[in-house]
């Protein structure tokens, strides 16, 4: 079975090599030439732990290849994924299907066979079926189904949850497009990896419900962690004692700077608008947009505090500003706000990131000093903030830190440390949802 996969991004590129790792010839398709070009020369163009290995090993078996062909890829494939970009439109919320549907387009005029089309990309309900008009449209003889196939893969474990999901969910109409998409899936199925099979509809539902459930576990947690501020409680131990009960579960009830990411704030955003358009309101993710929205003002306001209430002449260094550890993806990070407003009231930013600086030095304002290595941000500066929780930021050298900051003091909003432990190496602390006392 042959596979051409559009769109050679965080998702495409992964999905591409994952599937080639199976033994299936994949083509992936970019129209980004200087993306194509590197793969081509075994550069990956984004951070993605293993994904360079497993890419350099199937470009050696000659199961993948990359191309900005994409006629060619697609009237050669059994199957065509499209895994293009679906970012919020601008001046609103609704997603912008615009990549979606010109690929639509290429297809139609390159199928010459039996095809089936995959919407990998995260699409609101409905445009499966559009996507399959404007395909019969252009040929209304064409051989041709469109199944939704959403993604659920997180960045920075990308190749794991992809081989091993907790479901794949396949909204296909037909049984020859099921069949297929079996057969495609085969080498991840297992008791422990059911492929839910379903309405296109509801794939594409079960996608932005997903994320906008998450989304709200983490906005919960963050309004619980508040209260914990002003009560005394530790948002460590109940997100702990909430998880525990199965009906909750523990993944995703960590208290933090307020969700982000390439997915969650486009997602809820979309979410929000499909039910509008279908005249209805989801309350619940409306207030959980709100709540993280407010989320990453209150963060500038709580390193202010950290930092006895002025930033005026103090000097910040930031530790980490990719929207979550083990990628190098600043879309939609929390640091592209707070960051920003620490700047307003005054403060001078320090920025070390292990793999964020290539984008974060466009997305960020160009005041922002970066360097290569933590200690060399630190020294001068009035406090350390950490706002992406990198394992490196796990055991910092306390005696050191000593040495270069003007005084100890470090603000961790992701609560990697214990507020003894620090507090012990003569630290101010201050971190999120939890007293100094614990
Ligand atoms: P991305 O921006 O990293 O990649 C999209 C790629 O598509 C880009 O390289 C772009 O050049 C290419 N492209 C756009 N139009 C094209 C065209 N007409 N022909 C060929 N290539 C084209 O995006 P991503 O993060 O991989 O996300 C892709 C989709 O998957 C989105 O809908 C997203 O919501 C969804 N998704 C993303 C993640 C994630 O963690 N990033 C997880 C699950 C689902």
């Amino acid at each position: 079975m042959k596979i051409t996969v559009i769109g050679s991004g965080y998702v495409g590129l992964v999905t591409g090599t994952c599937f080639a790792e199976f033994g299936f010839h994949v083509t992936c398709v970019d129209k980004d030439e200087k993306k194509i070009s590197q793969l081509n020369q075994d550069i990956i163009p984004i951070y993605e732990p293993g994904l360079n290995v497993m890419v350099a090993n199937n470009l050696a078996k000659g199961r993948l290849a990359f191309t900005t062909n994409v006629h060619a890829s697609i009237r050669e494939a059994d199957v065509v994924f499209i895994a293009v970009g679906t970012p919020s439109r601008r001046g609103g919320g609704h997603a912008d299907l615009s990549y979606v549907y010109s690929v639509a387009e290429d297809i139609a005029s390159a199928l010459e066979k039996y095809t089936v089309i995959v919407t990998k990309s995260t699409v609101p309900v409905g445009t499966g079926r559009k996507v399959e008009q404007i395909i019969r449209q252009k040929r209304p003889h064409a051989e041709f189904d469109v199944v939704s196939n959403p993604e659920f893969l997180r960045e920075g474990s990308a190749i794991e949850d992809f081989m091993k999901p907790d479901r794949v969910v396949i909204g296909a109409e037909t049984e020859r497009a099921t069949a297929i998409m079996r057969e495609l899936y085969r080498p991840l199925s297992s008791p422990e990896t059911p492929l839910i099979f379903t309405s296109r509809e509801s794939a594409e539902l079960i996608k932005y419900a997903s994320n906008a459930f998450l989304s709200t576990k983490i906005a919960f947690i963050n309004e619980i962690a508040d209260l914990c501020e002003i009560c005394g409680a530790d948002v460590q131990a109940v997100a702990q004692g909430m998880g525990l009960d199965k009906r909750i579960g523990e993944r995703f009830l960590n208290a933090g700077p307020g969700y982000g990411g390439s997915c969650f704030p486009k997602d809820t955003l979309a979410l929000i608008h499909t039910a509008d358009d279908y005249g209805m309101k989801i309350s619940i993710v409306d207030a959980v947009v709100e709540s993280n929205s407010q989320r990453k003002q209150a963060m500038s306001a709580k390193v202010m505090a950290g930092c006895g209430g002025d930033l005026k002449e103090k000097t910040l260094c930031i530790l980490g500003v990719t929207f979550k550890p083990d990628t190098d993806d600043m879309r939609d990070a929390p640091s592209l706000d707070i960051i920003p407003s620490l700047m307003k009231s005054g403060a001078k930013i320090h920025v070390f990131d292990p793999q964020g600086q290539k984008e974060g030095r466009e997305m960020l304002p160009s005041e922002v000093k970066w360097f290569e290595d933590p200690y060399d941000a630190m020294t001068g500066t009035d406090a350390v903030v950490i706002l992406t929780e990198w394992n490196e930021f796990r055991a910092l050298d306390f005696d050191q830190m000593k040495k270069v900051l003007k005084k100890p003091c470090m603000i961790d909003l992701r609560n990697i440390y214990l507020p003894s432990h620090v507090q012990k190496q003569g630290f101010d602390y201050l971190s999120i949802g939890r007293s100094p006392v614990y």
